[in-house]
């Protein structure tokens, strides 16, 4: 059976060829949004737990996050708003 997934709120846009993996967004993001894997040697995002307060954005060296809100978004009529979805 397929597995039903909600839109996130916000998207992290990571830049791979700006990244120079410094894991500085892995630290301070309260929210742990940010993992590093080791044996890849990559930074990777769970959009799922992002907040969009941009912290990790404005602290990156390299410019390389972008914090953007998902434009999927539900169709919204009287009764049904993306909130009570
Ligand atoms: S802070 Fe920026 S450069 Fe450092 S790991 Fe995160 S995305 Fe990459
Ligand atoms: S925007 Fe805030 S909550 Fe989202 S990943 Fe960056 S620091 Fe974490």
């Amino acid at each position: 059976m397929a597995k039903r997934r909600v839109p996130t709120e916000f998207i992290i846009v990571r830049d791979k060829d700006k990244c120079i993996e410094c894991q500085a967004c892995v630290r301070m993001c309260a929210n742990d949004v940010h993992f590093y894997d080791e044996s890849l040697n990559k930074v990777f995002s769970d959009d799922s737990k992002c907040v969009g307060c941009h912290f990790c954005e404005m602290l990156c060296p390299t410019n390389a996050i972008s914090i953007v809100r998902n434009p999927s978004e539900f169709k919204q009529n009287f009764n049904w708003k993306s909130e009570t979805i």
